[in-house]
């Protein structure tokens, strides 16, 4: 039984299509692509005029060894948003099978699932925000392809422990893909699920450059799975997902000198957290600010309308997620810079007067 069986037949019979960027290999005389031979005159212009290799191979080999893992088992998708989709596309046929989601967590899952006409079964994290795996097994039916759990967790900032991960995968294995995304990683410090693909062969590992790295406008994001989960979402990855600019952006940001810099910001961004965590519950309205592995906090007030309104007159924007189950009264703000954390301290301490 490999993980394979558990993909749509359709998509492992399909023939992946061949672009004119992957037969170009060695060649100087480029005329197999209808590409112009003349760069557009524009600066950084350089380049521009050739379509993008689909599977960059230095950002692959780079990412690989950020992320410790072989070259093989790593695909560059546009974001990992779009790694979420090709999940859902390659395992889940349309009107027959499922994803299981852990609410309250990131909605593109339950999108994607949707979109592709995939049932969406619901294993809600406790109150506290912890995974509970009983019921979370529980819930899975022959129909169920993948299993989304995502660490740390988007809107709640906790995280699931790694034994808890390696005992899912175990139990899901020939079932269901337990699919970990770690779009927060770098703010946890805590070990990757990655390192459970060499036991597992059905787990599957997003990461990303839109958060820690600073690149959410590059849309830079990465698989981690075993090399024929690879190689069979190639088959229905877009031909040229990454526009060079991008993979360009990628490679500087990942550079010698791109991450001192980035050491740099993640820890600058912990002080605020740790600092915001602190000064948070002594302001009036404040319920509770919940602990987060993350770059931002969901914080519970009395008036979270209110104070989302009150917040944005002063030109701060946050995010509802009043609409989560169990976070009827929290908003989720972002970690900024020291100043913009003092704009939002400073407008909530404002209507305790008020
Ligand atoms: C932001 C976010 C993503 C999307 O990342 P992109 O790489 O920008 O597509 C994925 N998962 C979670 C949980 C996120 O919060």
């Amino acid at each position: 039984m490999s993980v394979l069986d558990l993909a749509r037949p359709d998509i492992r019979a399909l023939a992946p299509y061949s672009s004119a960027r992957m037969e170009a290999q060695g060649g100087t005389v480029l005329l197999n692509a209808n590409e112009s031979s003349r760069p557009p005159n524009i600066p950084g212009g350089d380049g521009l005029n050739r379509y993008p290799d689909p599977q960059p191979r230095a950002l692959i080999e780079t990412l690989a060894e950020l992320y410790g893992c072989d070259s093989d088992r790593v695909l560059v998708t546009r974001g990992s948003d779009e790694a979420i989709d090709l999940l859902v596309r390659a395992f889940c046929r349309a009107g027959h099978d499922a994803v299981i989601v852990l609410p309250p967590t990131f909605g593109m899952y339950a999108v994607c699932a949707r979109i592709q006409d995939a049932a969406v079964i619901e294993s809600p994290l406790d109150a506290s925000g912890a995974l509970l795996p009983d019921a979370l097994l529980a819930a899975v039916t022959p129909a169920v392809k993948l299993v989304f759990v995502c660490t740390p967790n988007n809107p709640t900032g906790n995280i699931v422990p790694l034994d808890v991960l390696a005992r899912l995968a175990g139990e899901l294995a020939g079932r269901a893909v337990l699919v970990v995304d770690e779009a927060y990683a770098e703010f946890s410090g805590l070990p990757s699920a990655a390192t459970l693909i060499d036991t597992y062969d059905n787990v599957a590992v997003l990461r990303t450059l839109s958060k820690a790295w600073s690149l959410a406008g590059a849309r830079v994001g990465a698989l981690i799975a075993r090399p024929d989960v690879v190689g069979l979402l190639r088959r229905i990855i877009p031909p040229y997902p990454l526009p060079s600019p991008c993979v360009d952006a990628a490679l500087g940001a990942l550079s010698y000198e791109g991450r001192r810099v980035q050491r740099h910001h993640v820890n600058e961004i912990l002080t605020e957290r740790a600092r915001m965590l602190a000064e948070l519950p002594g302001v009036l309205g404040v319920r509770e600010v919940l602990p987060s592995h993350a770059n931002f906090l969901a914080v519970r007030f009395d008036d979270a309308a209110g104070t989302y309104h009150r917040l944005l007159a002063a030109g701060v924007v946050v995010r509802d997620i009043t609409k989560y189950p169990g976070l009827g009264d929290a908003l989720r703000i972002t970690i900024g810079t020291g100043n913009e954390n003092d704009r939002v301290l400073a407008v909530l301490r404002a209507g305790e007067v008020a």
